[in-house]
């Protein structure tokens, strides 16, 4: 999709900072960190959001998380992680190509909620 953020993400027309790759998922750094570590992760197919999502390309974004998230524990040592999808505008989505945020939690301090 030639207008879609997360699509030139992927073509390395905007740069981003790589957490995980494989043939059928991107995972990257938010722009904005709510935390530190705070890691979205991406289909390289382009789907909108849950409602346009197959269940192959969810299988296989899914199938990524668990690694992704050991990797974030390694790598930012956090207390726990927040895993959050948002579909519709109505519903906070922002950017149309389906995500998962991974965001890492440390203490009651750590600014999210
Ligand atoms: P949403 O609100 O759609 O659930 O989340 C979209 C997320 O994409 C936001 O947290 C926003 O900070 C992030 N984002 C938007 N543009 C960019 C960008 O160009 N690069 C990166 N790394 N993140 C982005
Ligand atoms: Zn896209």
């Amino acid at each position: 999709m030639s207008d879609c953020i997360f699509c030139k993400i992927l073509d390395g027309e905007i740069p981003s900072a790589k957490i995980y790759e494989d043939d059928d998922v991107y995972a990257f750094l938010d722009i904005s960190q709510v935390t530190e570590g705070h890691t979205l992760v991406i289909p390289k197919k382009h789907c909108e959001d849950v409602f346009d999502l197959d269940e192959d390309t969810a299988a296989k974004l899914f199938k990524a998380v668990p690694n992704i998230a050991r990797g974030i524990r390694s790598a930012f040592n956090p207390q726990g992680l927040n895993m959050l999808n948002n579909n519709g505008s109505f519903a906070d989505q922002s950017v149309f190509h389906v995500h998962l945020h991974l965001i890492p939690r440390y203490d009651e301090s750590d600014g999210f909620k």
